[in-house]
């Protein structure tokens, strides 16, 4: 049996373990420069107060409802979702951080009452941590993460999905409310006359797969009970990945650094959306002054984004941003490399709490770098690249002969 864990309202809990003053009240937490609401308190969801709404236009209301409204604490929240996370796995066979405030549990064998074992659970680090969270058990991923929307309704905090009740539960889930299944694929679905989940099982698979790929198949598979996706525990996909090179040249201009470090970046991506992930965290460093001053320098910076990234254009982006903080002029840089880190599955990634409005935007950029990725695969590494790799004297390179520019097409970045 698989579980998946869910910390009610995160952020905010978070805020109340910090500042118990907010237990009796109301409580938003707004997203980056105070942007919109990205975690509500169940008062404020009482309110009809929805998710993402602009700060700016609801102030008002918020004041006079006497809602606290807190700005967001990522780095704050990363900690407590590492002792909630260090908490759960000591009570499961294997375990998935999903994301930020989820996690993916597979129970022990031995639980013959698996409801009982998972509301222990969620004792525990109600009263260890002081998170409340939701649990939903069941025999996939795909129903685990509805029965899990089922235990947040639920007074008891708990919910599983059996053969028994699976059949009940799906004819009275809209298609759209399924994991992995997109608005505009629910859209599509609506047209196929499809509106809930049990229209969507009843559905020949031959068909399924045809109509939404052999990832709609599987979904279709997980919703039956059959698991497709397994429980990823730590072990298959990498921490992170890095590329790192030392340069042919000495690199003294910052249009030459940002150029070799592009094409780290490039390559680093590549082997992200390889894996099927998504990074959140990215480092950059620099290495400088071997032959300047007989003494080497190393510098690096990091960031996290708010919401995981793994086309080439928002990457370049970020690491010329960071290059932009760690670059002086005049110290003659010799190597340099990037680290992405913190993945996620980018195959069934939510829509993040943090990101405004880009989730369209980027799904749009990952699907423009897979298929730049493929057309690669297809007629060589460099058929298209970013335009600013474009250029005649690659300083960066070890060995500049070996350069291949024949082939043509450019894209912006
Ligand atoms: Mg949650």
């Amino acid at each position: 049996m698989l579980a998946l864990c869910d910390c009610d309202n995160f952020f905010v809990s978070c805020e109340r373990l910090y500042r118990p003053e907010l237990r009796s009240r109301p409580v938003v937490v707004l997203s980056n420069n105070d942007g919109c609401i990205v975690s509500r308190s169940a008062e404020v969801k009482a309110m009809g107060i929805p998710m993402g709404q602009p700060y700016f236009q609801i102030q008002g209301l918020l004041r006079k409802k006497g809602v606290a409204v807190c700005s967001g604490n990522l780095v704050m929240y990363k900690e407590v979702s590492m002792k909630v996370m260090k908490l759960l796995s000591r009570f499961t066979g294997g375990m998935e951080e999903y994301s930020i405030d989820e996690a993916f549990l597979s129970l022990p064998v031995a639980a013959e009452d698996p409801l009982g074992y998972v509301s222990g659970i969620r004792a525990k680090v109600e009263s260890w941590i002081g998170i409340p969270v939701s649990i939903g058990v069941a025999a996939t991923k795909t129903l685990s993460k509805l029965a899990t929307e089922m235990a947040k309704k639920d007074a008891s905090g708990v919910m599983e999905i059996t053969g028994r009740n699976a059949r009940d539960v799906l004819d009275n889930t809209g298609i759209g409310d399924i994991w992995g299944i997109g608005r505009k694929t629910a859209e599509a679905l609506n047209r196929d006359g499809i509106y809930s989940a049990g229209h969507f099982v009843d559905r020949d698979s031959v068909w399924v797969k045809r109509r939404l790929t052999v990832r709609g198949l599987m979904t279709q598979l997980e919703l039956k009970g059959q698991p497709c996706l397994p429980i990823v525990a730590g072990t298959a996909p990498p921490k992170s990945i890095q590329v790192s090179r030392t340069w042919g040249n000495v690199l003294e201009s910052f249009e030459d650094v940002c150029l070799a470090m592009t094409d780290n970046v490039v390559k680093a991506a590549r082997q992200l959306r390889q894996d099927n992930l998504a990074a959140r965290g990215m480092s950059v460093f620099l290495r400088h002054g071997y032959r300047h001053h007989g003494e080497h320098g190393y510098i690096e910076n990091d960031v996290y984004f708010d919401s995981p990234a793994q086309c080439d254009i928002e990457l370049i982006g970020a690491v010329k941003s960071l290059l932009g903080k760690i670059y002086r002029p005049g110290h003659g840089y010799t190597q340099g490399g990037v680290t992405l880190r913190d993945f996620s599955d980018a195959r069934f990634r939510q829509r993040e709490l943090f990101d405004e409005g880009g989730y369209e935007r980027r799904s749009k950029l990952e699907r423009f770098s897979r298929a730049v990725d493929e057309i690669n695969g297809h007629f060589g590494e460099r058929a298209i690249f970013p335009a600013s790799l474009a250029v005649k004297d690659k300083k960066w390179r070890p060995n500049r002969k070996h350069l291949s520019e024949k082939r043509g097409g450019f894209v912006n970045g």
